[in-house]
């Protein structure tokens, strides 16, 4: 019998469970084109092209598809790249990482837990205290100043 290879095909088409959980439809009437291509299509917005790059407000960086908390001002560096970079999530678990063997190279994506979006990848080139360059798209955030 095959059943192994049945069940891991079950294990392999199994989702995580959401937060957010949305219609691609529902997803394209919320987000603009470009948000959408990258959330929700893995897309990349062009190096340097992000509202994101150079700033340098405090607060909290929130998906830009649901809402959740993402990355503090705090962790965020300037890296060069021509996105937003951090060192560290904001909290625990507010982020996904899956292996990305697209693009010919082996990379690791960053999605966002609450709603399944793409974020970003990860790379294990940042500075202290981490080490971790979580390189995300402008587009895929959306700012929520601190209030002071
Ligand atoms: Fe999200």
């Amino acid at each position: 019998m095959l059943r192994s290879r049945g069940s891991k095909t079950a294990t392999t088409e199994q989702e995580t469970p959401r937060d957010v959980s949305l219609s691609e439809a529902e997803w394209r009437s919320r987000l603009t084109p470009a948000q959408y291509r990258v959330l929700r299509r893995a897309g990349t917005e062009p190096a340097f092209s992000g509202q994101y790059v150079d700033c340098h407000t405090d607060g909290t960086y929130r998906c830009a598809a649901c809402g959740a908390e993402l990355f503090s001002s705090d962790a965020k560096f300037d890296s060069g790249s021509g996105w937003p970079s951090f060192t560290e999530p904001a909290v625990a678990g507010a982020v996904e990482l899956h292996r990305d063997r697209s693009a010919g190279t082996e990379r690791t994506e960053v999605v966002c837990r609450a709603c399944g979006s793409h974020l970003g990848h990860v790379f294990d080139d940042g500075p202290r205290p981490t080490g971790q360059r979580y390189c995300i798209n402008s587009c895929s955030l959306s700012i929520d100043p601190e209030q002071r």
